[in-house]
């Protein structure tokens, strides 16, 4: 299909807007120059399959990065954004509406709109005040630029329980999987006491912005910064938060893994070299709490994967994987229509190493692994508002059912097994 070269002008109020174009690159050379770009920051890979490439253009950057594939000869055509209709192909681009930075001036989360750090973390001092015998908040990290990483745990301190983890925002740019993080605690908190045993036998341990400063810089300075914000010399380059952990860190392929420091997916200089990944890890390992739940949220695939991301191998709970996650996605279904695809991270998304979901299924031993992608394919990480509220209600409904589903199924690769076997 031969597309179009089209031409367009960025006010230069909406500078810091972003396009998405789709290339359709016939040559290696043309991709291999893309990449060039990309790793030097002038453009963003934001999805690639065997002939076609997505990126992200910041509005400042619209007439370079055009005169460059105009002298190269690469087509391509600038796909719309828009909330109102499907992403058909639009002939004239027109800024990205929900890229705006902008801070909602209400102090309170009520999962209508987006909001800042400190929003964020107002709501769960206000869990832990108003429900004191089951909430704690604790601090678990500072971040490079001094930023506290903080934890909500909910829980009836039964000996007994299981552990359930749940993160977002570990990618800054993916602001829906705070608003889901938030909406599953809240609803937790509020109704524990009167859960079933399948909630109350169970601690609940929920992060909901796992990279605080690269969340601060999204809502500040750059919508669709990813990493956390790492120094590399004299510069911030930020690393890859899920590529940093330790479970086949820096192995394999380099499309979405990387060691230089000024690629999107930059694994850091060693395991766990970020406050990041170590306060996980911490948690997760010595915080005494048999752990058999590990979800993290990510945007906007719409996919419920499970390990391995390293390699296509399945896992030794592949089936029981599946099983659970098919039971999320349906769900899923029955709540909003919306239909999750399910599958191990490899074959449904792409080739990665240093994931932490890989580290908490391979290392940490957590069965029931998930590497959850929210809303939406169609408008990509600038979800519209109007979705945030069914997006938090259909993942709820997965999260019910992962639990339930967990609580009645034997895993081979479980702390849960290894704990018992010990006694
Ligand atoms: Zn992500």
């Amino acid at each position: 299909m031969k597309s179009k070269l089209i031409s367009f002008k960025v006010a230069r109020k909406d500078a810091r807007l972003y396009q998405i174009w789709e290339v359709h690159c016939s040559r290696e050379d043309q991709k291999s120059f893309l990449k060039t770009l990309d790793s030097k920051g002038a453009i963003i890979i934001s999805k690639e399959t065997q002939s076609c490439l997505e990126l992200l253009v910041e509005g400042s950057r619209v007439m370079q990065v055009e005169k460059l594939f105009r002298e190269r000869n690469i087509a391509y055509d600038v796909k719309m954004c828009d909330s109102s209709s499907f992403p058909e192909r639009r002939t004239v681009a027109r800024p990205i509406s929900s890229g705006r930075i902008r801070s909602p001036t209400k102090r309170t989360l009520d999962w209508k709109d987006f909001y800042p750090l400190h929003v964020v973390y107002n709501f769960m001092t206000l869990l832990e005040t108003t429900y004191p015998s089951t909430c704690t908040v604790s601090v678990i990290g500072k971040t490079a630029e001094g930023r506290d990483i903080r934890m909500l745990k909910i829980s009836n301190s039964d000996a007994e329980n299981t552990g359930v983890w749940i993160d977002g925002a570990t990618h800054a740019r993916e602001w829906i999987s705070t608003s889901v993080v938030t909406y599953i605690a809240d609803y937790v908190a509020r109704n524990f006491t009167n859960m079933g045993a399948n909630y109350t036998n169970k601690d609940w341990y929920f992060v909901p912005v796992v990279n605080p400063d690269g969340y601060s810089h999204t809502h500040t300075t750059d919508r669709m910064w990813r990493k956390n914000r790492a120094r590399f010399g004299n510069c911030i380059t930020g690393v890859d938060i899920n590529r940093n952990f330790g479970y086949f860190w820096g192995r394999g392929g380099t499309d979405h893994m990387s060691s230089d420091p000024n690629h999107l997916n930059y694994r850091g200089l060693e395991p766990f070299s970020e406050p990041e990944t170590t306060a996980i890890k911490d948690i997760i390992l010595y915080s005494g709490t048999p752990f058999k739940i590990f979800l993290t949220y990510h945007a906007y695939s719409e996919a419920i994967a499970f390990p391995w991301c390293h390699t296509g191998e399945p896992c030794p709970d592949y089936v029981n994987l599946l099983e659970g996650g098919t039971a999320m996605a349906k769900a899923i279904f029955q709540t909003s229509g919306r239909m999750y695809k399910v599958g191990n991270f490899k074959d449904i998304m792409y080739y990665a190493s240093g994931t932490s979901i890989d580290w908490s299924y391979g290392t940490a031993r957590i069965p029931f692994s998930y590497l959850v992608e929210l809303r939406s394919k169609q408008d990509k990480f600038l979800l519209n508002r109007e979705e945030i509220l069914i997006c938090c209600k259909e993942s709820l409904s997965g999260v019910k059912a992962i639990v339930e589903f967990a609580d009645k199924t034997n895993c081979l690769n479980c702390t849960v097994n290894a704990k018992k076997l010990r006694k």
